[in-house]
């Protein structure tokens, strides 16, 4: 039959040498441009013979622009986090382009053809009276193959810092994987990562632990999957938009941050969410018990 990449590349990666990621550059073709990334182009490739699978494959390709030591740096910690990550619903690294005269790396992933989450929820959201061809049964399926990633993260200490929809992709069968690590972390001893220095924050998907305290922990994730739980609801509404980043830090300091969940809709998420904005983090529900609770298109087809 037809190979399914999704499926199997994770399996893959996890008996996957440590001198099998390197992929000869001169096997890649380019196709077109399909997205901006934070230190360059996302490119739509064709590689040969890549991560096991004989035969030309189209892949995405992120480059590094940035010649700044930071940026190479992270793109570099990205990469290593990527490859130690199999799980079905986290987008694959299938190799890296290191060598070359051109220089800078490249990060080659599997292809999610239907793009971040985000702007598919936009472009499928029901007009009036319309029929919805992305409803509840779809809204649910997002909602477990998110929790179903998020709960091997926890489970390996992981924290992702940035879970929001724009940061997750949708695949050929309409599943859906968590991509984008840049903001990710092993989490020490201490249990949880402190922010330092100056950086770009997801201020409204963040916990208010973060928000006040610069806290990061599996309990912070939870919180930001609540946020995207609500734009999954709500088609892709930016949370609290008309609240200023200086209010909304202001509402978690006064215990008053809260996302108003479209009325009588999606029953099935609003009692997920609801256990993701407990205020205090060691109240919130945990992503093995949120994957329990709901089905993901590995359950259902
Ligand atoms: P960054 O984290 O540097 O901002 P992203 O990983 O978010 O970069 O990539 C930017 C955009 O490129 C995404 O929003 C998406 O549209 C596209 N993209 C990234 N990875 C893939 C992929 N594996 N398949 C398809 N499109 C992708």
């Amino acid at each position: 039959g037809v190979m399914s990449p999704s499926v199997t590349f994770y399996e893959y990666n996890k008996e996957r040498a440590d001198d099998d990621w390197e992929h000869d550059r001169a096997q890649l073709t380019y196709l077109r441009d399909i997205g901006e990334g934070q230190f360059g182009k996302v490119l739509l490739m064709k590689a040969k013979n890549i991560a096991g699978y004989k035969g030309k494959l189209p892949v995405a390709v992120k480059t590094l622009t940035s010649i700044e030591e930071e940026d190479v740096q992270k793109f570099l910690e990205e990469i290593e986090l990527m490859k130690k990550f199999s799980n079905p619903h986290i987008v694959s690294l299938l190799g890296i382009s290191t060598g070359g005269s051109e220089g800078a790396p490249l990060m080659i992933l599997e292809y999610m053809p239907y793009g971040d989450l985000h702007n598919f929820l936009l472009k499928h959201k029901p007009k009036a009276g319309e029929h919805a061809i992305i409803g509840i049964y779809h809204q649910i399926r997002f909602a477990g193959d998110i929790a179903n990633a998020m709960a091997f993260l926890e489970s390996n200490k992981y924290v992702h810092r940035d879970i929001a929809a724009r940061n997750c992709l949708v695949g050929p069968n309409l599943e859906v994987k968590v991509a984008d690590f840049g903001m990710a972390r092993m989490v020490q001893e201490k249990e949880y990562y402190k922010i330092a220095g100056r950086a770009v924050l997801p201020v409204r998907w963040m916990a208010p632990e973060s928000l006040i305290y610069g806290y990061f922990t599996s309990s912070s994730d939870v919180w930001s999957y609540g946020v995207l739980l609500w734009e999954i609801a709500t088609y892709g509404t930016v949370p609290l938009e008309s609240s200023s980043v200086q209010e909304i830090v202001e509402m978690a300091q006064n215990k008053t941050l809260y996302h108003t969940w479209p009325e009588k809709y999606l029953p099935e998420l609003k009692v997920v969410q609801e256990e993701c904005h407990k205020y205090e983090a060691e109240e919130r529900i945990t992503f093995e018990k949120i994957a329990g609770l709901l089905p993901n298109s590995q359950t259902t087809t």
